[in-house]
């Protein structure tokens, strides 16, 4: 259910593994119909890379596997009679099943902010980055242009630095890009502050305005109110702050933290036996020791859900899971623009070659959507 990173990667790691099980049918569902690489959906703002290049087609992926593909919305589970339950223009179907993996991944949020949701662009979806492109494309560049990215972590960071590069492209000297985040740094999430110091360096001596400490308050037609009083205007708004748990988990009642599914050491939900979830969906914890949200664990989680489906099926003892890129301890590459990117990896940052080997690491990714 759900085949981004993880689900893809259940899917995949199953159909290698069903060798051993005498009688297997895998079933991917979701409302999509490409799988998406969403670490490269900046890079369309900058149109470094095309929406073919950075998603793969689902129908052609299941065929390769001999998985059946279904492309509809998931609206509910009956984890009783163990039962999917879907819709696709207003017409709904159970699917069946004796094992069951969640792997929906996270929404957008925007904190209940006045205006925020009905105003901003966002680059979380291939359609939305590629409405985001459009929005600039349209602007009048004989007048002051501003352009407002609204959260500095990870994506916030990336898409000021592919804004450098599109105005960069194009020699639109009136355009001003404010990065706005509401912690004392940008990217907040890593625990040093050495990456934040020379990401924001760089993004600023590119002409980015970062505007840390500041809180949106509300988003009129033409300008943003923070909750200092001061007011911002816009042209186009980039929302990066914030996802939540997937609004379909919020009507399932089986256990949950901080509205992720949480599940035990094996990645079953916890206290259930055949479902299990991976990915940006499940609340992963170990030791204290918090599984992140990212490609890397949706992958790995992946492999090791469909490992435990057929220990199950086999009756041998389960596999623990072993979070190796965490909250407490994330990796990441983080472009910058203009050719230069960051990468943090064991607590420590690499600047040199870092561009290069994020651009070789992409190239690898999507080799494998064709
Ligand atoms: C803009 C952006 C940039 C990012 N950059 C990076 C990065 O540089 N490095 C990194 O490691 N991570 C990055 N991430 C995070 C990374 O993309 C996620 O952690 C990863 O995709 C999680 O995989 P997943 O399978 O859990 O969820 P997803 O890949 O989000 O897949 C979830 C799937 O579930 C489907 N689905 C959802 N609800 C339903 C439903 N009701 N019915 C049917 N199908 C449904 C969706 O269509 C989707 O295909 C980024 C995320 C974003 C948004």
């Amino acid at each position: 259910m759900g085949c981004g990173f993880g689900g893809v990667e259940v899917a995949s790691e199953l159909s290698e593994l069903r060798k051993r099980s005498k009688e297997l049918d895998i079933t991917m569902i979701d409302r999509r119909t490409r799988l998406e690489y969403q670490a490269a959906h900046p890079e369309i703002l900058s149109g470094k890379v095309t929406a073919e290049k950075i998603s793969g087609d689902l129908n052609e992926f299941a065929a390769r596997i001999n998985a059946e593909f279904v492309n509809e919305a998931v609206v509910n589970i009956d984890f009783e009679a163990k039962k999917v339950k879907t819709e696709d223009k207003g017409e709904g179907r159970e699917i069946p099943y004796d094992f069951l993996v969640i792997s929906i991944g996270a929404e957008q949020t925007f904190f209940g902010i006045p205006g925020a949701e009905e105003r901003s662009y966002s680059v979380n979806t291939l359609k939305g980055a590629i409405e985001t492109k459009n929005a600039l494309d349209k602007l009048d560049y004989s007048k002051k242009i501003n352009i407002a990215v609204i959260g500095a972590g990870l994506t916030g960071v990336e898409v000021a630095g592919e804004l450098v590069d599109y105005f960069n492209f194009r020699d639109r000297a009136s355009a001003k890009i404010y990065l706005v985040e509401l912690m004392q740094r940008v990217l907040p999430a890593f625990p040093t502050e050495a990456v934040s110091n020379y990401a924001a360096k760089i993004i600023s001596d590119s002409g980015v305005e970062i505007l840390t400490d500041t809180a949106v308050q509300e988003v009129s037609e033409h300008k943003i109110t923070f909750t200092d009083g001061t007011e911002l205007p816009y042209d186009v708004i980039i929302w990066t702050a914030g996802i939540k748990p997937n609004s379909l988990i919020e009507k399932l009642d089986i256990p949950k933290e901080k509205g992720w599914l949480k599940v035990d050491q094996y990645l079953r939900v916890e206290g259930m036996k055949n479902v299990f979830a991976v990915g940006d969906t499940a609340y992963f914890e170990s030791g204290g020791i918090r599984s992140g949200q990212n490609v890397e664990e949706a992958e790995r989680q992946g492999k090791l859900a469909a490992e435990n489906i057929i220990r199950t099926i086999e009756g041998k003892k389960l596999k623990r899971y072993r979070a190796k890129n965490t909250i407490q301890n994330p990796r990441a590459f983080i472009s910058l623009g203009n050719d230069k990117a960051v990468m943090y990896f064991s607590g420590m940052m690499f600047k040199v070659l870092a561009y290069r080997v994020k651009k070789f690491v992409e190239r690898r990714y999507m080799r494998r959507f064709k």
